[in-house]
């Protein structure tokens, strides 16, 4: 059996689908999730669906009753994450869970990226679990610039604080399939760490593949760290968020989100979606 935690959110659902694409049986495949109404669907084809909440350790027990390999999706309440994987973890462990796979943060223990802490902490918790692991540090989502792509064409300008940096991103839909091939492979090493990323991209070069897939002129303009989080300001982000994307952008200006590593390609075992695809994709869904 397999489960896959955050099976709600976009990338526990991605892997969801992508185990059953797999040829997986919907009955061992299970969706731990903190609201299962929000499932229904997955139940409806045959998918187990069983509530596990991060923040109420007393449902994990049942949630992880029997499961064999976890894919625990890192969870998305920044500052609260380090105790909501250690109940993941503790559970997974008294259930009897033989491998966990763990979605961390590209470059960990080295980026500069404000988040990377609890990642960092998980990972520790893992290797002291002994609970046989595969640690899967993700790279930045396409999809946090494809999912601009109305608001690049519309103000014909993608703005940034990067400078040169690039960006290996890759597409969600990539980092779930790899996910779901380190969980199911049975040669997967124990206590691997692998830095997953795509094809590296600056954001003059996201400009310029964005002109060139859809035909509309869009321009990188480069700001300063405080010209950016003051622009992103203006345009009503509170200071917190604000800073908080300046400092992204630092990271990456750092080379905090690129990677050489071909870690993904060989799990996927095929290249990953290239940024004109995922970009030609974004645009046809949202014209
Ligand atoms: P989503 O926000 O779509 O999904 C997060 C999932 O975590 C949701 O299913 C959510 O449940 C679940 N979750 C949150 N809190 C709890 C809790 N207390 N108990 C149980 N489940 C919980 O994120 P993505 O799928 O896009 O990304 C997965 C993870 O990757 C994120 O959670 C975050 O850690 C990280 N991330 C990575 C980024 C990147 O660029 N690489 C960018 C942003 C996040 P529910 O559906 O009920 O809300």
């Amino acid at each position: 059996t397999y489960a896959v935690t955050g099976a709600t959110g976009h990338l526990g659902r991605l892997a969801v689908e992508d185990l059953l694409t797999r040829g997986v049986p919907a009955a061992d495949v299970i969706a731990i999730v903190r609201t299962p109404a929000k499932a229904a669907d997955l139940a409806e084809r045959g998918v187990q669906v069983r509530e596990g909440d991060y923040d109420r350790p007393d449902t994990l027990p049942a949630a992880l009753a029997g499961v064999e390999r976890l894919l625990l999706v890192s969870g998305s309440e920044i500052g609260r994450r380090l105790p909501q994987h250690e109940a993941v973890i503790t559970a997974a462990k008294a259930a009897g869970v033989s491998r966990i796979v763990y979605t961390s943060l590209l470059k960990a223990d080295t980026t500069s990226l404000p988040i990377a802490g609890e990642h960092v902490g998980t990972e520790a918790l893992l290797r002291e679990a002994g609970v046989p692991f595969t640690v899967l540090r993700n790279g930045w989502y396409t999809e946090n610039y494809t999912g601009q792509l109305s608001r690049y064409l519309g103000t014909g300008a993608v703005v940034g604080a990067t400078a040169a940096g690039r960006i290996s991103a890759a597409t969600r839909a990539d980092f779930a399939a790899a996910a779901v091939s380190a969980l199911v492979d049975g040669a997967e090493a124990t206590g691997a760490v692998r830095e997953l990323g795509g094809p590296a991209f600056t954001l003059a070069e996201l400009a310029a593949t964005i002109t060139e897939v859809t035909g509309t002129p869009v321009a990188h303009q480069d700001l300063s760290g405080e010209q950016y989080s003051a622009t992103l300001q203006q345009a009503s982000l509170d200071e917190g968020t604000a800073g908080f994307f300046a400092a992204v952008d630092a990271a990456i200006a750092h080379g905090d989100l690129h990677t050489d590593s071909d870690a993904l390609t060989r799990l996927l075992g095929r290249p990953a979606t290239s940024l004109s695809d995922a970009v030609r994709a974004a645009h046809t869904t949202h014209t």
